[in-house]
C-alpha cells in the first residue's frame, strides 16, 4: 500500500476531508445524549477542526448495552473464525483505499507529520488488522492427556464486552494493535478515543461497518476521559478495558476494576527508556537510531529513548554525529511530506515540556541543541528538537517522562555502570542497546528490565514480537502477536466423561 506523498496529492485530499463527529453506536452515527459537543483544535495551527460530540456516562451505558446484547446474540462472537476473518479482511481492503484520509485525520487531529503516519501509522494500522484477521482461522484448540475415559479440552473464548481507552499520540495505530485482535477473537467493542484525536476512530468504525462488521460489535463513544473512563472502567457489565495511556490514569483504572466486577485491565503505560551506548559501538550507526528514537513523533512516545547512556570516551563524538543528524528532521507544518517533527498535541502539554527544559537548566543540565518555542507565528505549539548534556540519574529530566522532544545525555565510565543507570527507573517499556560484541550484546540485552531491547537499532519488532512494558509501564498484557488475541479471550476446560 502506497500513499501518494505529492503536496499536490495532499492538498486534493484534504479538500475533500469530511469528518465524522458523532458517537457510532449501534452500527449508526448520533449525537451525544445531552447533544453536547467539544471543539477538537488543530496543533499545529490553534484552529477549531470540528465540534465533536461530547459524551457522557449514559452514552457510556447504552453502548455497553449494545455491545452486550450483540455479544449474546453470537452474531460476531459465535460466528466460524473464518468468516469472521472474509469481514475482517474486507476491513482491511477498505482501510487502504482510504489510507490517505485516516492519515490525514491523525496528522491534522494531532499534529503527527504526514510523512510518518503515510508511511509508519496507517500501513502498520492496516496490518495489524490484516495479520490478527488471518491468525482468526489457524489457531488449533487443545485436549489434555486426561486418560481413556474422559475427553478433555481446552478452549479458547471470546471475552465478551471490552472497552478500549486510548491515547492521543498513535491515535489510529494503537487502535488498531487492540482492534486487531480483539474483534478476530469476537468480542463486541466500547472504545473511547483519546478527547483529543477522536477523528480516525469514528471513521474507521464507519468504514468496518460498511466492510460488513455487524452493528453493535464497534461502538465509539468519544469525549472527556475523567468522564467517561470511570463509567467504562466501573461498569459492571464490562469484561475487560485495554487501555494505553499515562501510568497515573492506569493506577485508577485498577482501582475502577477493583471496586466494580473486577474486569480485567490490560495497561500499557510510560516509559523512560534508555539507550545505552557502549565504548565500541558504531557511532555512524548509532546516531541516525539515537535520533530517531528521542525526537520520533516530537518525542510524543511511550518508547522513546529518552536516556542516552553513553560511555563518556565516545560521549562528543557521537553528540557530534547525533546534533549533525538532526539537520534531518525538519520541523513545522506537518501536512508538509518533508517535515519530519510537527507540533505537541495541545499548548497545556507543550507548557509542561518547556517546564522540564528550564527545571533540567536549573539542576545543572549543559543546554547543547534547542530549548525553546518556536515558529510561534503559526499559532502551533512547537518545541525545537532539544539535547542536555552532563545529565546525572537524579536530575528531574532523567527520571520522569517528559513526553516531548527532549533527550537527556548520561555520561557514565563502564558497561556495568551503563546497565545500572539504564535500570535505574520505575519504567521498563524499550530500550536500545549499541555494542560490537555479540557476547555483550547478548548479555545485557538480557540484563535490561524492558519489554523490549533492540540491539544496534531503534525498534519496537514487528508484528509478531509482542509489546508492552515491565514495571510501571504496564500490566497483565501485551500489544501485537499472538499473545495479544490469547489476552482478548478466555480460557476454559470442557471435561466430557465418557
Ligand atoms: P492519558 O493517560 O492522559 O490518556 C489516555 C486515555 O485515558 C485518554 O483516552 C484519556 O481521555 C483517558 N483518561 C483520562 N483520564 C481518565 C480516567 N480517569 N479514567 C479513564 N480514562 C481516562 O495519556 P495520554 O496523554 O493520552 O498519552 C500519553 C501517555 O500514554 C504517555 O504516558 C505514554 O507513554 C503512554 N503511551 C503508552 C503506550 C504503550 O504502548 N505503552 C503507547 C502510547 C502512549
Amino acid at each position: 500500500m502506497n500513499i501518494n506523498l505529492e503536496p499536490k496529492a495532499i492538498q486534493a485530499a484534504v479538500a475533500k476531508l469530511k469528518f465524522r463527529t458523532k458517537a457510532f453506536v449501534d452500527g449508526k452515527f448520533a449525537p451525544s445524549a445531552s447533544g453536547k459537543t467539544y471543539a477538537s483544535i488543530n496543533p499545529a495551527n490553534g484552529r477549531v477542526i470540528a465540534q465533536i460530540a461530547a459524551c457522557e456516562p449514559e452514552d457510556v451505558n447504552r453502548a455497553v448495552k449494545i455491545a452486550r446484547k450483540t455479544f449474546e446474540s453470537g452474531v460476531w462472537s459465535r460466528m466460524k473464525p473464518a468468516d469472521r476473518k472474509t469481514v475482517l479482511l474486507k476491513f482491511v481492503e477498505l482501510l487502504e483505499k482510504n489510507a490517505m484520509e485516516i492519515a490525514l485525520l491523525d496528522s491534522i487531529d494531532a499534529g503527527k507529520p504526514i510523512f510518518d503516519c503515510a508511511t509508519i501509522d496507517i500501513p502498520d494500522a492496516i496490518h495489524c488488522i490484516h495479520w490478527h484477521a488471518e491468525l482468526a482461522d489457524k489457531l488449533y484448540e487443545r485436549t489434555s492427556p486426561s486418560g481413556p475415559d474422559v475427553v478433555s479440552m481446552i478452549v479458547r473464548e471470546p471475552l465478551g464486552v471490552v472497552g478500549m481507552i486510548l491515547p492521543w499520540n498513535f491515535p489510529a495505530q494503537m487502535m488498531a494493535w487492540k482492534i486487531g485482535p480483539a474483534l478476530a477473537a469476537g468480542n463486541s467493542l466500547v472504545i473511547k478515543p483519546a478527547k483529543q484525536t477522536s477523528l480516525s476512530a469514528l471513521r474507521m468504525a464507519e468504514i468496518a461497518a460498511e466492510a460488513g462488521l455487524p452493528a453493535g460489535v464497534m461502538n465509539v463513544v468519544p469525549g472527556s476521559g475523567a468522564v467517561l473512563g470511570p463509567a467504562l472502567c466501573r461498569h459492571m457489565d464490562v469484561d475487560m478495558v485495554a487501555f494505553t495511556g499515562s501510568t497515573s490514569v492506569g493506577r485508577d483504572l485498577l482501582r475502577y476494576s477493583a471496586e466494580s466486577n473486577l474486569k480485567r485491565i490490560i495497561l500499557e503505560l510510560g516509559g523512560k527508556n534508555p539507550q545505552v551506548v557502549l565504548a565500541d559501538a558504531d557511532l555512524d550507526n548509532v546516531a541516525p537510531h539515537a535520533v530517531n528514537s528521542a525526537f520520533w513523533n516530537m518525542g510524543e512516545n511511550c518508547s522513546s529513548g529518552s536516556r542516552l547512556i553513553v560511555h563518556r570516551s565516545v560521549k562528543d563524538e557521537l553528540l557530534e554525529k547525533f546534533i549533525r543528524e538532526t539537520r534531518k528532521w525538519p520541523i513545522g507544518d506537518p501536512l508538509n511530506p518533508k517535515n519530519r517533527v510537527g507540533p505537541l498535541i495541545e499548548p497545556s502539554h507543550m507548557q509542561t515540556v518547556l517546564n522540564y527544559i528550564e527545571t533540567a537548566k536549573q539542576e545543572g543540565g549543559k543546554l547543547v541543541l534547542g530549548g525553546k518555542r518556536t515558529l510561534q507565528k503559526t499559532g502551533g505549539n512547537f518545541v525545537e528538537l532539544t539535547v542536555f548534556d552532563e545529565v546525572t540519574p537524579s536530575m528531574t529530566i532523567a527520571k520522569q517522562e517528559i513526553f516531548g522532544p527532549v533527550l537527556a545525555v548520561i555520561p557514565v565510565d563502564s558497561d556495568e555502570e551503563a546497565i545500572a543507570v539504564a535500570n535505574d527507573t520505575n519504567y521498563g517499556l524499550a530500550a536500545s542497546l549499541h555494542t560490537r560484541d555479540i557476547a555483550k550484546a547478548h548479555r545485557f540485552a538480557r540484563a535490561i528490565r524492558a519489554g523490549v531491547v533492540s540491539v544496534n537499532s531503534f525498534s519496537e519488532g514487528d508484528l509478531t514480537t509482542p509489546f508492552g512494558g515491565f514495571k510501571e509501564s504496564g500490566f497483565f498484557g501485551r500489544d501485537k502477536s499472538s499473545y495479544a488475541h490469547e489476552q482478548y479471550t478466555e480460557l476454559k476446560t470442557v471435561w466430557l466423561q465418557l
